[in-house]
């Protein structure tokens, strides 16, 4: 991305890498650092991230855990739950209001972040009927968000002969997001895994009757409801 990323845009990736996981991990010999997978989601140098983490780290919203990796203050996590649950609100009036598609809402929503104040958005979202997801299925409400968390799983960790139904998308990727839409893979979709190579490197899934080949990447980015 050609422009400077804003520091609730750092924020919005720290809470996406701390709770789709479920919690942060120490990361172990081999693992890329919490710097590396935040430059990689961002698409900066990874001595970019690591001078703005070290900027949150002094504002007060990311401390450094045992192991050296960064973690969100309960500053942090209040400002970063504030920065998505606002996303959302914003997407969601992109495409409910303004007729954007769901695949051009979340880079706009990234840009128009700062442009509105709190009072604005409480308005937005009482006028779109306090919507409960943005259009890529994540929960506006943080909270019912972390406890959704459980019950979710990456399309990657499906077995064959496995049935589930698409909740959400992730978002950071502009390409791959794209890519999940034009390929049928929105929230909603019932999907049932035929094949999964060896070393997970492709999932099969059969969705609307139609077979796809979904990449690692995507397969990791998609997270599903398994069937009951
Ligand atoms: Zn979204």
């Amino acid at each position: 991305m050609a422009h400077g990323h804003s520091t609730d845009e750092y924020l919005e990736t720290i809470y996406f890498l701390a709770f789709p996981i479920g919690e942060y991990r120490p990361t172990g010999s081999g693992n890329p650092t919490l710097s590396a997978r935040v430059a990689e989601m961002l698409g900066v140098s990874r001595a970019s991230a690591g001078e703005m983490l070290k900027r949150l780290e002094a504002d007060g919203f990311v401390e450094r855990g045992e192991h050296k990796e960064a973690i969100l203050t309960p500053t942090g996590r209040v400002r970063a739950e504030q920065v998505v649950r606002k996303h959302r609100i914003i997407e969601c009036w992109l495409t409910g209001f303004l007729g954007y598609t769901a695949g051009e809402a979340h880079i706009h929503a990234d840009d128009l972040g700062d442009s509105f104040s709190d009072d604005m958005i409480e308005r937005m979202n009482e006028k779109l009927g306090r919507p409960e997801r943005c259009p890529h299925g994540w929960p506006v409400e943080t909270a019912f968000e972390q406890a959704e968390n459980q019950e979710l799983a990456p399309l990657a960790q499906l077995a064959p002969g496995e049935r589930a139904t698409i909740v959400r998308l992730a978002e950071h990727d502009g390409e791959l997001l794209h890519w999940f839409y034009d390929n049928g893979l929105a929230p909603g979709t019932e999907i049932e895994v035929r094949a999964v190579e060896p070393g997970g490197r492709e999932v099969t899934v059969a969705a609307d009757g139609t077979e796809r080949a979904v990449g690692a990447k995507a397969a990791a980015g998609l997270y599903v409801r398994r069937a009951a």
